[in-house]
């Protein structure tokens, strides 16, 4: 079967590997579709993503699909399932899985790397789907439950206000999650006129570029900022807009090797409060039932489908990953 490698040196390549049967409690599952995911093009570009890279590794981690076999000890599943994956691994009883915080787990993995024709995870990971969700916007699993979690440790209050960074993939996953928790002014902030006018559409009340925010942070106090891009610059300007009481929440990853800086002063007088945000403890199902419940737009979202030999060019060039998107589709399967 084929999948997609990162193999070192800003190289992608597609590999033959060896089709097998599932042991243990693994589901093997047919992949329809996966998520082009900003972490694969940080680690295509030699910066780490979730965790150190070490290629080769195979890329994608946002997929769904079908269960074509369950391993001996598999209860939950059945051939011909529809389902999405939680890639990422807990192993139940580390300190930290204990606690309840398998996103730093000690032998945290990835376990359903999607650009391959089959993926092999846990039945943990896996989650059936309802016959309502398509498999193209089950894909959204993964990244849309990063954001609930985000949103989750910021403990959104209804009612506020709040300014949110960028409409990429994430941020727009995100613009959409703050409206149904019930702010009451969302601005976005975003330099292309293009994805200021999709930010409307999916409910900001104002979108506008880094300089308007400036004047805008003057006159209202912004309750929540969340910074959906990970740039040095948006990520300073994002806590120093931020209100009394004000909350931000740097979501965007941004590079390993750079450091963000913050008058400590103005913050202090503020109360400012700051946040990270990593990966998706236990949120899979909720963003499962906000997608089958069609509260999220997917389509909206996704500006490419590509097969796996055309996103060597895309990681390259990254034409479509800058408008939005991209859908990778293996089996295409709906
Ligand atoms: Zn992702
Ligand atoms: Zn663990």
């Amino acid at each position: 079967m084929k999948a997609g490698f990162y193999i070192g040196d800003y190289k992608y390549e597609v590999r033959d590997i060896p089709n097998r049967e599932p042991k243990e409690s693994e589901v093997k599952i047919k992949v329809a579709w996966c998520g082009l995911c900003g972490t694969d093009i940080h680690k295509f570009q030699g910066m780490n993503g979730a965790s150190v890279v070490i290629p080769p590794i195979i890329l994608g981690h946002e997929c769904s699909g079908v269960v074509e076999a369950v391993g001996p000890d598999c209860t939950l599943f059945k051939p011909g399932d529809r389902v999405a994956c939680d890639p990422s691994y807990g192993c139940g009883k580390c300190n930290w899985c204990k606690q309840g915080f398998p996103n730093f787990c000690h032998e945290r993995h990835g376990v359903a790397k999607g650009f391959s024709e089959y993926v092999y995870p846990p039945e943990k990971n896996v989650y059936l789907i309802s016959d309502s969700l398509d498999l193209k916007s089950a894909a959204f699993t993964e990244p849309l439950s990063c954001a609930v979690h985000g949103l989750d440790l910021i403990e959104m209050e209804s009612g506020k206000t709040v300014v949110m960074y960028g409409m990429g993939a994430i941020g727009s996953l995100m613009l959409q999650l703050l409206s149904l928790s019930g702010a009451a002014k969302i601005i976005v902030v975003e330099k292309e006129a293009e994805k200021r006018k999709l930010a409307i559409e999916l409910g900001a009340s104002e979108a506008v570029n880094d300089m308007e925010i400036e004047d805008i942070s003057q006159e209202i106090n912004v309750d929540y900022v969340i910074e959906c891009i990970g740039l040095k610059k948006t990520m300073e300007q994002a806590i120093r807009i931020a209100g009394k009481k004000g909350k931000v929440l740097l979501f965007g990853l941004g590079n390993p090797d750079e450091f963000v800086s913050f008058n400590q002063f103005e913050a202090y007088k503020k109360e400012v409060s700051i946040y990270t945000s990593y990966l998706n403890p236990h949120t899979s199902q909720r963003a499962i039932n906000l997608l089958e419940e069609g509260k999220i737009d997917t389509k909206k979202i996704i500006s490419a489908e590509l097969n796996l030999d055309e996103i060597g060019t895309e990681l390259q060039n990254l034409t479509h990953s800058k408008k939005g998107k991209v859908m990778v589709y293996l089996s295409g399967e709906y």
